[in-house]
């Protein structure tokens, strides 16, 4: 069996048993830094969502994956001139913190297309080095965002800062899950909760992530 495929299986394991109620979270595979290649072979696997981060590359690898149906998600930070590109290349961003990004993603997703999905990232440990805004923000930001007409709210991304000990992760992702309780208890459509990663993700799931977004543990250490 090829090396990719061993790896996905090792991490579907993974996610079914800290899964609560058999409610297993979509895996995203992270194919920042991977090649074309590697890309098909993860979804030859079965994998059909994948994020990117860098813009450039990502735009490369969408082209030149044209011929799969993959749902391609943006999980980088976002520089507000590079908004039409994401607008038209992908399915899901999941860093929006600011109304102007939104708005433009808005304003630049072709008509032809179905409305861009977006989360608001939360900047759960105030850390300077991450975007995301703070959770007081949340609620107002929320109400900005349903109105924009080519954008769909659909929930909440957080990548907590990290820790070694499985209970403080557990601790820190519940506390993201209230407030993506506090998001959909306002807005019934919102459906997806963007944590875990590749060191955190029995604790994700296990706190009620329902995306996990891993790299590492499905195509090796990045260079
Ligand atoms: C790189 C990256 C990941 C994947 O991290 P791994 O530890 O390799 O699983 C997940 N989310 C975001 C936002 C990333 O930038």
């Amino acid at each position: 069996m090829p090396r990719i495929s061993e790896k996905i299986e090792s991490v579907q394991t993974r996610l079914a048993e800290v899964a609560q109620h058999n409610q297993v979270p979509l895996l995203l595979a992270v194919s920042k830094t991977r090649t074309e290649k590697e890309v098909r072979e993860a979804t030859a696997c079965g994998l059909l969502n994948f994020g990117e981060n860098y813009l450039q590359d990502a735009i490369a690898k969408i082209e030149a994956l044209d011929d799969l149906n993959i749902i391609w998600h943006f999980i980088g930070s976002i520089q507000s001139n590079k908004t039409s590109d994401i607008a038209k290349h992908f399915n899901w961003v999941h860093t929006v913190d600011r109304l102007k990004i939104a708005r433009r993603l808005s304003e630049q997703r072709p008509e032809s297309m179905s409305d861009l999905n977006i989360l608001i990232q939360l900047n759960i440990d105030d850390e300077d080095s991450k975007g995301g805004i703070a959770p007081a923000e949340l609620m107002g930001l929320a109400a900005k965002l349903v109105a924009l007409p080519k954008v769909k709210l659909r929930g909440l991304m957080a990548i907590p800062a990290p820790r070694t000990k499985f209970e403080e992760q557990l601790a820190v992702c519940e506390k993201i899950h209230n407030y993506y309780l506090q998001l959909q208890q306002q807005y019934p459509e919102v459906d997806t909760l963007s944590m875990g990663m590749s060191a955190d993700l029995e604790a994700a799931t296990k706190a009620g992530s329902n995306l996990v977004r891993i790299g590492t543990d499905i195509f090796g250490p990045r260079q």
